[in-house]
């Protein structure tokens, strides 16, 4: 059975409290979405506002492959600007409980189902799809939902799509509500929220009982707990139900997609989110990084390779020397014992604050301790920075330079300035070194991250990189200028 996709993503999850995209961000989601084989795109709300319609426009005016959809209320004039987009298809929403029709609409149930069958026939008159949204329909007294989508039927909607507005169905009430609806003969399009974690298990209940199109968002954003992840749904369809169900999506494609609209909306994605998460495919090493490393399917159910992601191993603080020693030597760096448990406790560290190190963090310590190895000509003994609000940034450094200790203060735009400057004094008074390029980077993010310097220092004319990790920037940068002033003079040594 082939399942319809419709991604509202720029009409329901840019309902996020605190999301709002540009039309150009718009357009590029927009074309992502069809590139990926996204069926049906609702690409806003038509009669919100000048700059929406502009939007809309331009998602229309692309030619894409995807049916481009506007969410319109039961009025005219949404479905005059939905016309005036160039939409293809009117998401027409009607309200059905009582609830809504007593206190938002302050209507009745006739005048309700008269105005929706005007509607629709208005839409259908000039050329638009209808897909029909009772909403609030999971709280609607179930005989005059089906009487409502008998109407709409007569009057040629085109699909019905009962909302789950308020996120109240369980699996078990979904199953049996698109039970009772499917001898109807439209077809079914499911819609549901998050308020109970149970949006994308309701939806695929609802496909078991017969909905052929389900709707939801990338990453799951909308109101309040959100819609039905998209991506949660479309990969459990592939991989769950023994291929019952089939959709046009390209797989491989959803993380980037999902990237793209966390980056674009500023709404981050939890690490262990589903399909999408940064930690769905990274082990810590131990027992389970063991099985995974011996065959994958151990400890995943998904592959990486399926959704076009990558498996990592992190080590923490549950990994033993042994396995970091695997580690190292898989990463293709070779250390003696001392150097393993000078390493190995430094991950120990790390993991104690919390943190678990991937491959590159692992490789950062490794060639930092191995620098640390060789004998330096340069040794920091002691750093000293004071720095803060309208104080000027001031540090001092103890160096021992070969077996003389050189004390020097410096002070700088900012504490990393000042302690270069200092450092600079110290070696100022038998070499000329300058410091050409300074690089940082937060290397895992957050503000515990590893800090990696890279820097550029040159004397006479030799320049050579050099790089410093560490939790601190100021100790980070450093150990990464000194690490390049001992490789200059041991250079300089061999000339
Ligand atoms: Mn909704």
């Amino acid at each position: 059975m082939k399942i319809n996709i419709l991604d509202t993503t720029l009409r329901d999850g840019e309902q996020t409290p605190g999301v709002s995209l540009s039309s150009n961000e718009k357009l590029r989601i927009a074309r992502t979405l069809d590139d990926i084989g996204i069926n049906i795109i609702e690409a806003g709300s038509a009669i919100t506002s000048e700059g929406e319609q502009q939007a809309i426009r331009q998602i229309t005016n692309q030619g894409l492959d995807a049916e481009i959809a506007s969410f319109a209320r039961s009025l005219q004039k949404d479905i005059d600007s939905c016309i005036d987009c160039g939409v293809d298809t009117v998401n027409l929403v009607v309200p059905t409980s009582d609830i809504h029709i007593d206190y938002k609409l302050k209507s009745t149930r006739l005048q309700v189902q008269s105005e929706m069958v005007d509607n629709i026939e208005y839409a259908k008159d000039h050329g638009l799809k209808v897909e029909l949204s009772a909403e609030d329909a999971s709280r609607t007294d179930l005989n005059f939902l089906k009487e409502t989508f008998k109407l709409a039927l007569d009057a040629k909607a085109d699909r019905l799509c009962p909302c789950d507005t308020v996120g109240v169905l369980t699996p078990e009430k979904s199953f049996d509500f698109f039970s009772q609806l499917s001898d109807l003969n439209g077809k079914l399009s499911v819609h549901c929220h998050n308020d109970y974690g149970l949006a994308v298990a309701n939806s695929l209940q609802a496909i078991r009982a017969g909905a052929t199109e389900v709707h939801g968002t990338i990453n799951g954003i909308g109101e309040r707990a959100g819609n039905a992840s998209l991506e949660e749904i479309i990969v459990a369809l592939n991989n769950l139900y023994e291929g019952q169900y089939s959709t046009d999506i390209k797989l491989n494609q959803l993380y980037n997609t999902s990237i793209l609209v966390s980056r674009s909306t500023g709404v981050y994605i939890q690490p262990n989110k589903a399909i999408v998460g940064e930690n769905v495919f990274a082990h810590e090493s131990g027992i389970h990084a063991d099985g995974v490393i011996k065959n994958a399917s151990t400890y995943e159910s998904i592959t990486p390779e399926l959704l076009g992601r990558h498996r990592k191993f992190v080590v923490g603080k549950h990994t033993g020397t042994k396995g970091l020693n695997n580690r190292l030597l898989e990463l293709g760096i070779e250390v003696n014992k001392e150097q393993l448990n000078n390493i190995f406790k430094q991950v120990k560290d790390f993991g104690d604050k919390g943190k678990c190190l991937t491959d590159v963090d692992l490789q950062a310590i490794a060639d930092n301790v191995l620098e640390k190895d060789m004998e330096q000509k340069v040794n920091l003994e002691e750093v000293t920075i004071v720095s803060g609000n309208k104080i000027t940034p001031t540090a001092s450094v103890r160096l021992k330079i070969d077996d003389d200790e050189i004390l020097a203060a410096g002070i700088g735009l900012g504490p990393v300035d000042a302690a270069v400057n200092a450092v600079n004094k110290c070696i100022n008074e038998f070499a000329d070194v300058n410091l050409d390029e300074y690089h940082v980077d937060a290397i895992t993010g957050g503000t515990d991250a590893f800090i990696d310097v890279i820097v550029k220092v040159s004397m006479d004319n030799q320049i050579i990189s050099a790089r410093g990790t560490d939790s601190d920037i100021i100790n980070a940068s450093i150990e990464a200028y000194l690490t390049g002033v001992n490789r200059l003079f041991e250079n300089a040594d061999k000339l």
